[in-house]
C-alpha cells in the first residue's frame, strides 16, 4: 500500500488500528518527495533527518506548511530574498495547535513572493510546476501546497487565501482547498499580507480531511484581536447529511466574458448534479461583482504597503552589505530583497494611501466593500450557499502572464469577493478540461457556516469520482 496516496482520515483509521505507524507514513512520503519534487520545486525548506526523528516521536500525521507561516527556528522566508535566513522566535498559532494534536511538521511549502500572485512564479525559489502538466503554473500563492498535495508527496497542507489564494491551486491542481470564514482561523505568526483579507486554510485530497483539519487549526486566540470567540464545531459528522431542500444561488455576473468554455461546461454539469442530489439551484445577481478586483488591489496593496514597512533590513533576513548609512541601508536592502511584483505592490498601495488620493482611491474602495458585502448578506437572506466556478480559465502556462500584472490579477476574479466580504469558501473538483487540466468548483456560504458549504461539496464529491483522479507523474 502507498500509504502517500491516502487520505488522512483513511490514514487515521489505521493508525488507530495499530496497522501502521508514523513513520511509516512519513517514509513513503520522504520518498514521494525525493522521487518528484526535484521537478515540481512545490517544497522549499525541508529537513530529512529532522522529519524521521520527529516521526519516531509522534503517533500523528504529517503536514506541509506555506513558507508565509512562522514556525519556531525553522526557515519562514514567504519565499522572499529579503527573508533569507529568517527562523521565527515563536510558532504561529495554527502550529501550536498542530502540534498539540501530535501533528509531524515536514516541511514549508513554495509561494508567490509574500503571496503576491496567482501563480506561484514570484517565488525566489523559482516557480511550482503544476502536476497534471509540468508546462503549466499551479495556480498561486499557495500553489506548492496545493501541488505536493495532488502530487500525493504530501496528505495535506495548510495555505493561506488573502484574495483566492487557496482555492484558485486548488482548483487548478485538482485537490479541494478551503478558505475559513475571516476570523475563524488565527492570523497570529501569519506574515501579514492584508490584515483584513488575510485567512489561514487547508489544502486537501477530499472534503473530510477538510472539516478534520478546519476543526484542529480554528478557535479564538486572544493574540489575534480580528480572531472571533466563536465556538469550534466538528463538521466531519454532520457534513455526510443529505442536501434535500438547501437552496443555492448561481450568480450570473460570474458566468459572462472570460469564462473558459470548458470550465463553464463542467461547472454547468456540477450545478446539474447538486440539483439531483436535491438541492434548488436558482439564479441570483450579485450586482456589484463587477468592483471586485479593482477594490481588492486598492485595499490589498494599501496594506500590504503598510505591512512591509518592517521589512528594512534592521530586525528580520536580509540586510545589505555595501551601504553607507542607515538610510541607504534601508534603501540597498529593500532594493535587492525585493522582488518586481512586491515593489509594484508597494508603489501602488502607497500612492492610494498617500493625502490627496486617500479619499479618492482607499477610501472609496472601502465604501465599494461594503456594498460588495451587502450583496452577499441580502442574497443570504433567500440563499444557504452561492456555487460560482473557481477560476475564470485552467492552469496557463509558465510565462504566459508574468509581463501582463493586469491579466494575472483577473486570474482571481471569482474568489477576491469572499475575501471582501469576509465570507467562508470552498473549492472542490469538477471535472476536466479537453486538455486534461482541472477543473474546480467554488462553494460561498454565511459567514462562520462552514458546515454547509462543507456538506454541499462532500454530497456532490461523493456524487462523483473527480476527486479520485491523480495525475501522472
Ligand atoms: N492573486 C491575488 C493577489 O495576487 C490573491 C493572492 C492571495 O490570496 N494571497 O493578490
Amino acid at each position: 500500500m502507498e500509504l502517500n496516496k491516502l487520505t488522512a482520515h483513511e490514514l487515521r483509521g489505521l493508525l488507530d488500528k495499530g496497522d501502521i505507524s508514523s513513520i511509516d507514513i512519513s517514509n513513503s512520503i520522504l520518498g514521494a518527495v525525493e522521487k518528484k519534487d526535484k521537478a515540481l520545486n512545490a517544497i522549499v525548506h525541508f529537513d530529512r533527518e529532522k522529519v524521521i526523528e520527529r516521526s519516531k516521536a509522534s503517533k500523528g500525521l504529517p503536514i506541509f506548511i506555506k513558507d508565509n507561516i512562522c514556525v519556531k527556528d525553522e526557515m519562514t522566508t514567504c519565499c522572499s530574498k529579503i527573508l533569507n535566513g529568517f527562523k521565527p522566535p515563536y510558532d504561529a498559532t495554527v502550529i501550536k495547535k498542530l502540534l498539540k494534536e501530535d501533528f509531524i511538521l515536514m516541511g514549508k511549502t513554495n509561494m508567490d513572493e509574500f503571496a503576491f500572485g496567482s501563480s506561484t512564479e514570484s517565488s525566489c525559489y523559482g516557480p511550482t510546476k503544476n502536476p497534471w502538466d509540468m508546462e503549466r503554473i499551479p495556480g498561486g500563492s499557495s500553489g506548492g501546497s496545493a501541488a505536493c498535495v495532488a502530487a500525493d508527496e504530501a496528505i495535506f497542507a495548510l495555505g493561506s487565501d488573502t484574495g483566492g489564494s487557496i482555492r484558485q491551486p486548488a482548483a487548478l491542481c485538482g485537490v479541494v482547498g478551503l478558505k475559513p470564514t475571516y476570523g475563524r482561523v488565527s492570523r497570529y505568526g501569519l506574515i501579514a499580507f492584508a490584515s483584513s483579507l488575510d485567512q489561514i486554510g487547508t489544502l486537501t485530497k477530499d472534503v473530510e480531511d477538510a472539516a478534520l483539519l478546519l476543526k484542529v487549526i480554528s478557535g479564538h486566540d486572544s493574540m489575534d484581536s480580528t480572531s472571533a470567540p466563536v465556538s469550534v464545531p466538528d463538521h466531519s459528522l454532520k457534513i455526510k447529511d443529505d442536501i434535500k431542500g438547501l437552496k443555492i444561488g448561481i450568480p450570473q455576473e460570474y458566468f459572462g466574458q472570460g469564462l473558459d468554455s470548458d470550465v463553464k461546461n463542467c461547472v454547468l454539469k456540477a450545478i446539474e448534479k447538486i440539483g439531483q442530489l436535491g438541492a434548488k439551484c436558482e439564479k441570483v445577481n450579485l450586482p456589484h461583482t463587477e468592483y471586485a478586483v479593482a477594490v481588492y488591489y486598492i485595499i490589498a496593496t494599501a496594506e500590504a504597503s503598510s505591512n512591509l514597512a518592517r521589512f528594512d533590513g534592521v530586525q528580520y533576513g536580509l540586510r545589505a552589505k555595501d551601504a553607507k548609512a542607515i538610510i541607504d541601508m534601508y534603501k540597498k536592502t529593500r532594493a535587492q530583497g525585493f522582488g518586481d511584483e512586491a515593489k509594484r505592490r508597494i508603489i501602488l498601495g502607497t500612492f492610494a494611501l498617500s493625502s490627496g488620493y486617500y479619499d479618492a482611491y482607499y477610501l472609496r474602495a472601502l465604501k465599494v466593500r461594503t456594498l460588495i458585502k451587502k450583496d452577499f448578506d441580502d442574497a443570504f437572506r433567500k440563499f444557504d450557499a452561492i456555487v460560482t466556478p473557481t477560476s475564470p480559465t485552467p492552469a496557463f502556462k509558465i510565462g504566459e502572464r508574468t509581463q501582463d500584472p493586469l491579466t494575472m490579477y483577473l486570474s482571481d476574479i471569482f474568489t477576491i469577493s469572499a475575501n471582501l466580504a469576509g465570507i467562508p469558501g470552498v473549492s472542490v473538483p469538477c471535472g476536466f478540461t479537453k486538455e486534461n487540466l482541472p477543473v474546480g468548483l467554488q462553494i460561498l456560504g454565511r459567514p462562520f457556516d462552514e458546515e454547509t458549504i462543507l456538506k454541499i461539496a462532500y454530497n456532490y464529491e461523493q456524487a462523483t469520482e473527480w476527486h479520485k483522479k491523480r495525475p501522472d507523474l
